[in-house]
């Protein structure tokens, strides 16, 4: 008989944890560490111990490493100290002076700033496209082309990619195809399944779940493995052992979670979307959304995270809607348990594709708080609003 793979929701439960080699203890101990004694010369010289030196690793990140991959489905997982860092150390490890990357239009924003600030200065070429491309992306392949950078949903308009037609295109030609998981989470989209090279997550969101630690992960296939490693040890990149505990932990309830967020963010989308003073609302998982058809043949669900556009109103009206409300905090990042919502201007953050609408967009996420109080205190923040006039 095969053995049946479990559910993620179940490996997000059994992963990185080795309870036998830790007294039973159910959860791993915290290893602080920088120097790491080696018995002989031998030893020293030739690396034999499991581990080196602590910015390279203990088993504290070993725990964490090997759970993500395993929950990611991917080969290995490096840890970065933030999503951000985890995106720039990709980069960096898998692109060379001369070489073009494609980056999607709707990518984070500090993403794009990377690549404007950083790598255009270190003679990489780069070119924003369109996130509907889906195959016609070869279109834009130059014989330099060494990567296809792609987060679906995008950032703050949540336009949903053809992952699986842009790996197709990429891989004919041997490019990598990195992803952007963030919204999904590898529960919601299994990106090695759809073709991705290399996954990367912004732990900082929902693992941690939270709001109180900063961690990226980048899980790759063997193939991409050796590179993005080498790169990582180069570049420095470590992270503190009590903020990875952090992680651990509160990874752990993240099927939990993201089923809730899910449900109470599809329950404020479809309130909001009856709502006059609201244009439209940016939720994949509406059928109503563009993206509405990719999303449903590729996710097995969606996050709490989604945008609305209000009609057009005065700044005044925009700021008297959000100013009191009492559970929706204002601040960026997203995936703890608390909602959020902010303003937010993509019309700044686009080159290949053009964002005219004229209203305010608003970037909320639904967090754990029960619906009814979330959906009244919408309410009466749209009265305040429409007060204004
Ligand atoms: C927040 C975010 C990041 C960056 O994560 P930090 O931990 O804040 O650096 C990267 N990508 C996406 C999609 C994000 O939302």
């Amino acid at each position: 008989m095969i053995k049946k793979l479990p559910h993620p929701s179940t490996t997000l439960i059994t992963a990185g944890r080795e309870s036998r080699l830790n007294h039973g203890i159910v959860n791993p101990p915290v290893y602080h560490a920088s120097t790491i004694l080696h018995p002989t010369v031998e030893s020293l010289e030739k690396k034999t111990l499991p581990y080196s030196y602590g910015r390279r690793g203990t088993p504290t990140t070993t725990a964490l490493q090997e759970a993500i991959a395993e929950i990611e489905g991917g080969y290995r997982t490096l840890l970065a100290p933030s999503g951000l860092s985890a995106v720039t150390t990709a980069l960096l490890a898998h692109l060379d002076h001369g070489d073009h990357l494609l980056m999607v239009d709707s990518v984070y924003g500090p993403t794009r700033s990377f690549c404007e600030g950083i790598l255009r200065r270190f003679g990489i070429e780069v070119d924003y496209y369109d996130p509907l491309i889906g195959a016609d992306i070869s279109q834009l392949f130059k014989s330099n082309t060494k990567v296809v950078f792609t987060e679906s949903p995008g950032s703050l308009t949540f336009e949903v990619q053809d992952i699986p037609a842009i790996a197709k295109a990429a891989h004919a030609r041997n490019i990598i195809v990195m992803l952007d998981n963030t919204w999904a989470t590898p529960l919601f989209f299994r990106a090695f399944d759809h073709g991705v090279d290399i996954c990367i997550e912004a732990a900082t969101k929902y693992f941690c779940g939270h709001s109180d630690v900063m961690m990226g992960s980048i899980t790759c296939t063997p193939a991409t493995y050796e590179k993005t490693l080498a790169g990582h040890g180069t570049l420095g990149m470590s992270v503190a052992p009590d903020d990875v505990y952090l992680l651990l932990r509160g990874m752990r309830t993240m099927g939990v979670r993201l089923k809730q967020h899910m449900e109470t963010g599809l329950r404020l989308a479809n309130w909001l979307k009856a709502q006059p003073e609201v244009a439209r609302v940016l939720h994949p998982a509406l059928e109503s959304d563009p993206g509405y058809a990719l999303w449903k043949r590729d996710f097995t669900g969606a996050s709490g995270l989604f945008s609305i556009l209000l009609k057009p109103c005065a700044h005044e009206a925009m700021s008297a809607m959000l100013d009191h409300l009492e559970y929706f905090g204002m601040g960026y990042s997203w995936g703890g348990f608390e909602s959020l919502i902010v303003p937010q201007y993509p019309k700044s953050v686009r080159s290949a594709t053009k964002w005219q609408e004229e209203g305010y967009l608003l970037r909320i996420h639904a967090g754990l708080e029960d619906v009814s109080d979330l959906i009244a205190d919408l309410d009466a923040g749209l009265a305040r609003l429409r007060a204004y006039g």
